[in-house]
């Protein structure tokens, strides 16, 4: 435990559960379930690559989600946003990324 840690206890960051930044409780509500969409016209798409007829020169090639958007994603992205101090946060989205793509 670094000092940081000692001063911003980890709490869950959806229910404030005190030990980890994400508990196991909040992190069954996540959905490794995702849809490939082509983000033009937020259709099926295949490798998650934007539809060659949907392309133009600003368009995004293409996304890759590794979960679904959810009250539990939506908190996990705003806290690593607006939450500086959580030392170590960055390794669980990592973990939960990794996780998506095997
Ligand atoms: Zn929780
Ligand atoms: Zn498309």
């Amino acid at each position: 435990m670094n000092f940081l840690d000692f001063v911003f206890p980890k709490r869950c960051v959806v229910c404030k559960r005190a030990g980890s930044y994400l508990c196991g409780n909040c992190f069954v509500t996540l959905s490794f379930d995702v849809k490939n969409l082509c983000l033009v016209y937020n259709k099926p798409t295949f490798n998650n690559l934007t539809h060659p007829v949907c392309k133009s020169k600003y368009a995004i090639d293409g996304c890759f989600s590794a979960v679904s958007y959810n009250k539990t994603t939506k908190k996990l992205v705003s806290s690593f946003k607006y939450n500086p101090y959580f030392t170590d946060f960055q390794f669980l989205l990592t973990d939960l990324f990794y996780e998506s793509l095997i």
